[in-house]
């Protein structure tokens, strides 16, 4: 047989399910991969004799009715895994070993899947680049210069890598829609709540949501259907009736109307972006679809109003890493005192660092109001936008990110400029909506960019299913070349 990962997720489960190939065979092989992509950095930590155990105990007892039957899988290493290191990509978190196992990878696991390994990320999920991780940079599959996006990057690598058939990251502002945009990968950050939050290492809280990274819009159907669900030890969990989003998804979209946002064409985005932008409005136009122009007039404050919430929460979520109660503790103090500034000090990197000086500002007496309250005032209103916008139309389409994969280094002493590279994806998460990315072409360096389709809360088998019908139609693959192995 062919690369049996080179393939999509949907096509692995096939050859599982018709036994082309067993767990353990599909298991080494992707061991294999792994081992031979090290300089990719991607994974902080891999459990290939739990995961060749797994294999082996799946191949003696199969249960094909599962959803994700023997299917070896690595993840972003923000969720907790049980008696696995979880590091948050963090110094602090360096000799954490949860004693729990987060919802959404408990769901895959229950769906039949395994453990392939924990993947690289921004520290505590903070970064576009994944070059704020404590265990290195990762490098983009696409080209030995470029970052992969993040903060998920270490998942979008491993993805475009084939070094897992599918993987899931965490979006609080971009996260998995931004890298698989830079990788020609498929990423949705689901509807505020539907997928649990339980057990995933925090970063703001009122916008954390974890989502499928994949190959294809089927594989994200099947992803979000096993990963999703009401979970009652998350409070914002929503309580409704499962979706078979794989078996529903459907590539008619006639009649549908979407809704092209004027104020996501901004100053010095490149051509190719804009051209793009056009040619995924023509391949919708063709298929039926009803092309309306609307305007988010507040989209311009998303930027602004997501710096002040995020750090916030954040600088209030990261308050539990003192040292005294799990993770890095710092031997240089004196005192108590000393002992949890130095801890903090040594235990975060610069850009944490940075996040929780802002929130904490903003969150100070004498500032509250006039940054913190008035940030969620118009987080209100950005979210009005979309919700008076989605009286008239079923979804939008926009670019996924205002560029391509920059360079390794590019950007690291600009924050600023890393912050502008979320101006595209912050808006969803600040509103609670869902929104997925899929790769459409590549720019004149022949590097992926990605186009956005926002829906409506809970409407993500509507996104789904234009997704679907877009990537019949559009004839893109993305095509890398292993110079790594
Ligand atoms: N890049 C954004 C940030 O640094 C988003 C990160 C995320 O979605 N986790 O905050």
């Amino acid at each position: 047989m062919a690369d049996i990962t080179n393939q999509s997720l949907n096509e692995i489960i096939e050859n599982v399910k018709t036994k082309k190939v067993s767990s353990t065979e599909l298991t080494k092989a992707y061991v294999k991969n792994i081992e031979s992509a090290k300089k990719l950095n991607a994974f902080v930590t891999t459990t290939f004799d739990q995961a060749l155990d797994k294999a082996k105990q799946f191949d003696n007892k199969p249960n094909f009715d599962q959803l994700l039957p023997g299917i070896p899988l690595a993840v972003k290493d923000l969720f907790c895994t049980e008696n696995t290191k979880t590091t948050a990509g963090s110094n602090i978190l360096n000799n954490f070993i949860p004693s729990y196992e987060s919802t959404v990878t408990k769901n895959l696991w229950d769906h039949g899947s395994f453990l392939l390994g924990k993947l690289n990320c921004d520290e505590f999920a903070m970064g576009s680049s994944n070059e704020t991780s404590h265990y290195g940079n990762v490098i983009n599959p696409v080209g030995d210069q470029l970052v992969p996006g993040g903060s998920s990057g270490g998942s979008s690598s491993a993805l475009a890598a084939d070094l897992t058939p599918a993987t899931i990251g965490t979006d609080t502002g971009g996260s998995i829609r931004q890298p698989a945009s830079f990788t020609g990968t498929v990423g949705l950050k689901p509807t505020y709540g539907l997928c649990s939050r339980w057990g995933i290492v925090a970063f703001a809280s009122s916008l954390d949501q974890a989502g499928p990274m994949t190959k294809t819009i089927q594989d994200c159907a099947i992803m979000l259907e096993a990963m999703s669900g009401f979970d009652k030890k998350d409070s914002t969990s929503i309580n409704k009736k499962e979706e078979q989003y794989s078996k529903n998804l459907k590539d008619n979209i006639k009649g549908l109307k979407i809704g092209i946002p004027k104020e996501y064409r901004v100053d010095n985005m490149p051509k190719e972006v804009d051209e793009l932008w056009e040619k995924g409005k023509k391949i919708l136009k063709d298929l039926g679809a009803q092309l309306i122009d609307i305007s988010l007039p507040h989209t311009k404050y998303a930027l602004p109003t997501y710096y002040i919430v995020a750090p916030a929460e954040a600088s209030s979520n990261l308050a539990r890493y003192d040292g005294v109660r799990y993770g890095y503790r710092s031997k240089q103090g004196k005192d108590l005192i000393e002992m949890y500034e130095k801890t903090r000090s040594e235990g975060f990197g610069d850009e944490v660092k940075r996040r929780i000086l802002i929130g904490t500002y903003v969150l100070s007496s004498g500032y509250y109001d006039a940054y913190y309250l008035k940030a969620q005032k118009v987080r209100q209103l950005i979210k009005k936008d979309f919700d008076d916008s989605f009286k008239k139309i079923d979804a939008i389409l926009t670019p996924s990110t205002p560029s391509s994969a920059f360079k390794i280094g590019e950007k690291t002493n600009d924050p600023v400029s890393m912050y502008l590279n979320d101006i595209f994806t912050v808006p969803v998460n600040l509103a609670g909506l869902p929104a997925l990315s899929m790769p459409a072409g590549v720019d004149n360096k022949g590097h992926p960019l990605g186009l956005q389709l926002i829906g409506k809360a809970l409407d993500e088998q509507k996104i789904l299913n234009i997704g679907y019908a877009f990537e019949k139609n559009c004839c893109f693959r993305n095509k890398i070349k292993k110079w790594w192995s």
